[in-house]
């Protein structure tokens, strides 16, 4: 009997500027062999950000005619821009056992799990509206008027909290980022099967 690892899809989500960057920068500083899936956006690269490595970074004329053509498995506009997940990366990854991490909007999050029930939804929570508005602020990769466009929508996507498989208030990072490594380590073993 051979022991194999059967791939997980994990799909990290919650609001804007709660710190799910943060957390999946950690979790692959500490796990590398966990795939991370780059996104397609047409939002500008911020300072620093690298096309192919933080997003690929495409016109919106190209989004949408990629949208037309299925290559999305999940997309949303957020905050005027568009973003997708290449139904590709998934599937190959998918198909070859890979563990994959998703770091995704909420109304994406919820595509992706009515296509792949299997998928394993986890939602970061700000400690307060107030703590998340003071880290959209803090991060200065917005102006005012974009965060107030992240924040309108805060509640809503709060309020659907309840249809992911768990939740983490990432309010101390230290406690956080053991809860998620927990939650995503303890499927990971469970998945092991055995095939002949
Ligand atoms: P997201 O990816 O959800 O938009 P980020 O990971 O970019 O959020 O985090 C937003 C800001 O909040 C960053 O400046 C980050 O350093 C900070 N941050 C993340 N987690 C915490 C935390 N637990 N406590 C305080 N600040 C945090
Ligand atoms: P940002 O502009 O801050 O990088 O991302 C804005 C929001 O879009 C974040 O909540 C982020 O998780 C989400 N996002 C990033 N990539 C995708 C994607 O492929 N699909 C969806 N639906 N949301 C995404």
């Amino acid at each position: 009997m051979n022991q194999v690892q059967k791939g997980s899809l994990f799909v990290i989500s919650g609001p804007s500027g709660v710190g799910k960057g943060t957390l999946v920068n950690l979790l692959r500083a500490k796990c590398p062999e966990i795939a991370l899936s780059t996104s397609v956006t047409t939002r500008k690269p911020r300072p620093g950000e690298i096309n192919g490595t933080h997003y690929f970074f495409i016109e919106k004329e190209v989004f949408l005619y990629r949208l037309k053509h299925g290559d999305f498995l999940e997309w949303n506009e957020f905050a005027k821009n568009y973003y997708g997940t290449d139904r590709n990366i998934v599937e190959t990854a998918v198909q070859q056992g890979h563990n994959l991490l998703l770091e995704i909007d909420v109304k994406g999050a919820l595509q992706v799990k009515e296509k792949k029930p299997e998928a394993i939804l986890i939602f970061i929570e700000p400690p307060s509206l107030e703590e998340l508005k003071a880290r959209l602020f803090k991060r200065k990769t917005e102006s005012e008027r974009e965060i107030q466009e992240r924040l309108s929508i805060v509640k809503s996507e709060i309020g659907k909290k309840h249809l992911f498989d768990y939740s983490i208030v990432n309010d101390d990072l230290e406690l956080a980022f053991s809860e998620l490594e927990n939650i995503i380590m303890n499927q990971i073993n469970r998945t092991e099967i055995y095939k002949k």
